[in-house]
């Protein structure tokens, strides 16, 4: 946690004391924006920092409604700061890939491999904190069970340099029990992979892979999970454009208007706001993906003034002789939402939110522009409509950010992928849309991840050395102990004579 002086404008200190000043732009310091128990908003008074704001250790979350189990002399027993995790070694831990970057950097890391040897009441003990405590009588076990969530995407270099990492991580979490060695169950989740045993033996050094639901005598019906024909149930639908002679600005723009225009028709002869389930609600929040910034940057200003202003007189579009017409005009959002890395954390999470709202609400979002950001991690069930400009680099990416809309069986999915005929790439999926688009699983990439690479070697070797020889020894585990390494080393390794 950040101390007093300390210019690190991300530490938890910081944050807290933001959202202490400001609690509507600020995000919340920890990744929770509620209560996980009643559901309540955090609020200024939700986050204490102790035993002092200067110098804090520790910070204790609070409900702020009134009628919580957790409040007062009751926090959430929610551990959101790294030194605190150290010193508390919850049961159950959520992080991210890149922490393990801190291994050979903070000896303290090694008490999440059970490394401690002295407890209090305030928590556990490792060779960086001596004298204090009671004695254990021996170290903690370490981790059993590791879950590894959204598999495909540790591939690539961060893949790759995972992998060294994980070289390091298996060892300090095998322990000997009987004179066998126990290595920690790994359990890997993805929707889009191939190959996988070969990616996880890259991955973790397992060559035994199961894979869960396992197949069955019928491809169809696994018993864990069954494929339903798309006549039986809503499925998603994929609708393909593009036009010959015309830019793909021009066709965004026009696709832009039509689903809008059409959507607001729909929803009107629903009920519009007076019917609280409108069928209609799903296609009224436009949900645009872009591969890169850049065009996403491009098509930003189409619908900031084009979209915009067309939109209001769109119901005047009818074919010859049509009275009602197939749109209805409309007045969106002047400037339209992103789900983008170049957001605020705090925008994108309020972002989120307004999402979750139906049309009958005035926080309802018209208009949002994203990223790959949202293929993991955007579970809204409302969401029905989906616009891709230009066909994503690979196939998993499109599934799974596809697979965003339409992910209730009462309102289906419609996603609209507009391809550029002048892009061979494109005018081949154009072409072969239907057929592809029926077996498109068959088409996820294989990764790949080479941790031990000549190249992978030379950069992250020195890391996980280090991390082995200063979590796996206590007595070198202290910063500055690693100039004991002479007199740890055992008699019988090579490098002793050397190092001598
Ligand atoms: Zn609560």
């Amino acid at each position: 946690m950040g101390k007093k002086g300390d210019n690190d404008d991300n530490s938890a200190r910081k944050r807290t004391l933001d959202f202490q000043n400001n609690n509507r732009s600020n995000p919340s310091p920890i990744p929770l924006e509620k209560c996980p128990w009643c559901d309540a908003e955090f609020q200024r008074n939700s986050f204490q920092l102790l035993p002092n704001t200067d110098q804090p250790t520790n910070l204790r979350v609070f409900c702020a409604n009134r009628h919580c189990h957790f409040r007062g002399d009751n926090p959430l027993p929610i551990v959101a700061v790294d030194e605190p995790i150290y010193r508390r070694l919850p049961c159950f831990i959520i992080s991210t890939v890149d922490k393990f970057a801190s291994l050979p950097w903070v000896g303290e890391t090694g008490a999440l491999f059970g490394r401690v040897d002295r407890y209090d009441n305030d928590g556990f003990y490792g060779p960086t904190q001596l004298g204090r405590g009671k004695p254990l009588g021996g170290y903690l076990p370490p981790p059993d069970l590791i879950i590894q969530d959204e598999l495909h995407l540790i591939s690539g270099p961060l893949g790759t340099m995972v992998g060294l990492y994980e070289t390091a991580i298996d060892a300090l979490c095998s322990q000997e029990i009987d004179g066998k060695k126990i290595r920690p169950k790994i359990v890997a989740s993805t929707a889009t992979v191939r190959r996988a045993s070969k990616q996880i033996q890259a991955l973790f050094g397992r060559s035994e892979v199961d894979i869960f639901p396992p197949p069955g005598p019928d491809r169809r019906d696994s018993f864990f999970a069954k494929t339903v024909p798309a006549t039986e149930k809503n499925a998603r639908t994929y609708v393909g454009i593009t036009a010959q002679g015309r830019s793909l600005k021009v066709v965004l723009l026009r696709s832009y208007l039509a689903l809008l225009g059409a959507a607001q028709k729909y929803w009107l002869e629903q009920g519009g706001k007076k019917n609280f389930n409108n069928p209609a609600d799903p296609y009224m929040t436009l949900l645009g993906y872009f591969n890169s910034l850049r065009e996403l940057g491009g098509s930003r200003r189409i619908v900031e003034d084009e979209v915009n202003s067309g939109l209001v007189r769109y119901s005047q579009r009818k074919r010859v002789g049509e009275i009602s017409g197939l749109f209805v005009g409309r007045k969106i959002d002047d400037e339209p939402e992103e789900l983008t890395s170049r957001v605020s954390t705090s925008d994108v999470a309020e972002t989120k939110r307004r999402m979750e709202s139906t049309f009958d609400k005035d926080e309802k979002v018209d208009v949002v522009l994203a990223t790959n950001m949202i293929s993991v991690g955007l579970d809204i069930t409302r969401l029905g409509l989906m616009v891709v400009l230009g066909q994503p680099k690979t196939a998993a990416e499109y599934i799974q950010a596809t697979s965003r809309v339409g992910r209730d069986e009462e309102r289906p999915g419609l996603v609209v992928t507009l391809l550029n005929i002048h892009r061979p790439r494109d005018r081949s999926h154009y072409e072969r849309f239907f057929a592809w688009h029926s077996t498109f699983y068959r088409a996820v990439e294989a990764t790949s991840v080479t941790p031990f690479s000549p190249r992978a070697i030379d950069r992250g070797i020195a890391a996980i050395t280090v991390a082995l020889a200063r979590l796996g020894h206590p007595k070198m585990t202290a910063p500055l102990r690693a100039f004991d390494i002479k007199i740890n080393t055992c008699c019988t390794c090579p490098l002793r004579p050397s190092l001598r």
